[in-house]
């Protein structure tokens, strides 16, 4: 039977690829699952052969299974192109013991590039595909990567606009400036007067809302989310896992067939469940290695099989990864379930309800691919002065977070399998935090951003990235505000439907 889609909660069933890209999120609340996970159709060695995007396609046409080649390679050819600042798109650098996948080489240097440069492409394809022509109004919530990514994967693509809600005063200088400087006509950036969970909480209520949903189609337009809920960020993601293989094949570093482990520093639980769906079509990976910050549920989840989110909020320098709930683990919770969407719906009320969950036996055996860890704060600047002074490699904060969490696992397993670690910004996105980790705090103190990021930049002898050097510059073009309470009135206000 052919692949199709099926929401995790179960309201929907039989959705095809490009739909359910549309679509995002399912209608009832539930996230879009291949009823198959597909397994890889060419052998490894010929993939040592190929490029990225050649890669891409073998990945992603198992998924996509409604896009014709031409359209899929046509998306591809748009998304990994010069936007990304080297040809190999997504490098591997060795250091200190272990295989860095650089993730942040696209336009604005973070690992969200990576699917975000190609979900635009896919969803106007998707709407050519399913006749849809009302215009496609993309709302995103952000705590700083995601909206910025989302922006510049949209920008000026045509047929859609995209509105970025971000908490003002919550997400760091370059960030913001990142998003307030953003080009493109269809592209709209509002600051709330609120937090990141009013943002998010307010573009849900944003998306559930029926009557509004009709109005804005009626005017022509359709809601969609560039959220890594949507099914369109996790495949993409599938592609650099067995790209990194390959490559570390390519050049003999593992023999053909050896197990590695994968090391990912994680929020929602995109990232790590895109490298589970690579090891599950045939990639030879041992461990996933889940790493926290402070913000550990995932940690405590993995080792004691509750999910318990009331807990502090804790505000790391490592703020991609600071997240209570990791949406996409509810896809995970989904197959260790047996893809039993009844099973699955309970707990996800649970936790909405209760704020908690825990798992039976058999599914915490399903998981046991996956070890948790986390690293404070201290723990995660440490990985990241010793790295560069041991090996003048440098890290960023999330990934220093993946470094401490593998030096953890190391001593505690003594497993020495060859380790691949997930490396999701520049150290220049988060220069202040870096700096201070790598030379102390004298180091940044009464600096700006763009000194910090010229001080580090010489420091490590690396010239500092197109992306910062842009917004330095750049002027501003956003400098919309509301109150949380008039999100609703703002998208319309922005659509001229009032
Ligand atoms: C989003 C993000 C993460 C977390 O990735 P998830 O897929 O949400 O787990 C880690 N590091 C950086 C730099 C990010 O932007």
């Amino acid at each position: 039977m052919a692949l199709s889609y099926q929401s995790t909660r179960g309201g929907q069933t039989g959705v095809t690829a490009s739909q359910a890209v549309l679509q995002g999120l399912a209608a009832d609340g539930g996230l879009f699952m291949p009823t198959e996970i597909p397994a890889l159709d060419v052998s490894l060695e010929k993939l040592a052969g190929m490029t990225y995007q050649e890669t891409a396609y073998e990945v992603m046409k198992l998924f996509l299974t409604d896009y014709t080649e031409e359209e899929l390679k046509s998306c591809i050819a748009k998304a990994y192109d010069s936007k990304f600042d080297t040809e190999e798109i997504a490098p591997l650098a060795k250091a200190d013991g272990a295989y860095y996948l650089e993730l942040y080489h696209g336009s604005t240097i973070a690992f969200k590039d990576m699917a975000l440069s190609i979900l635009p492409h896919l969803m106007t394809t998707a709407a050519k595909k399913n006749r849809e022509d009302r215009e496609i109004v993309i709302l995103t919530a952000t705590s700083g990567d995601t909206g910025k990514a989302a922006m510049a994967g949209f920008a000026d693509v045509l047929g859609t606009r995209i509105i970025v809600f971000y908490p003002k005063g919550g997400v760091s200088p370059v960030q913001e400036r990142q998003m307030r400087t953003q080009k493109g006509d269809n592209t709209f950036v509002v600051a709330i007067h609120g937090n990141f969970d009013d943002a998010q909480t307010g573009v849900k209520k944003l998306f559930n809302n029926k009557e509004l949903a009709r109005e804005l189609s009626d005017k022509g337009f359709l809601l969609s989310s560039a959220n890594s809920i949507n099914i369109g960020r996790l495949v993409p993601q599938i592609v650099y896992y067995v790209y990194a293989y390959a490559r570390l094949l390519a050049n003999e570093e593992i023999r053909g067939g050896e197990e590695i482990n994968i090391v990912v520093p994680t929020g929602n639980f995109g990232n790590i469940l895109a490298a589970y769906f690579a090891k599950k079509m045939g990639l030879p990976i041992r461990t996933l290695i889940c790493a926290s910050n402070d913000n550990k549920v995932l940690y405590d989840f993995f080792t004691t099989g509750t999910y318990d989110r009331r807990r502090e909020f804790i505000l790391t320098n490592s703020p991609s990864m600071d997240i209570l709930i990791s949406s996409n683990l509810e896809r995970l919770i989904y197959l260790s379930a047996g893809c039993d969407a009844a099973a699955n719906a309970d707990l996800m009320r649970e936790l909405a309800e209760e704020g908690r969950y825990t798992v039976t036996g058999s599914m915490r055996d399903f998981m046991s691919d996956f070890r948790g860890g986390f690293a404070t704060q201290k723990e995660n600047a440490k990985a990241i002065r010793t790295i560069f002074q041991d090996t003048g490699y440098l890290i960023d904060t999330h990934t220093g977070v993946a470094a401490a969490v593998y030096d953890q696992y190391k001593n505690d397993t003594g497993d020495m399998t060859k380790t691949v670690i997930a490396s999701t910004a520049s150290p220049f996105k988060f220069a202040r935090s870096v700096m201070e980790a790598v030379k102390g705090r004298d180091a940044v103190e009464g600096k700006d951003e763009f000194a910090v990021a010229d001080a580090l930049a010489e420091e490590a002898g690396i010239a500092l990235p197109e992306a910062v050097e842009e917004i330095r510059t750049a002027p501003i073009r956003h400098s919309r505000e509301c109150a949380v309470d008039e999100m609703e009135k703002t998208v319309k206000n922005i659509l001229r439907i009032l």
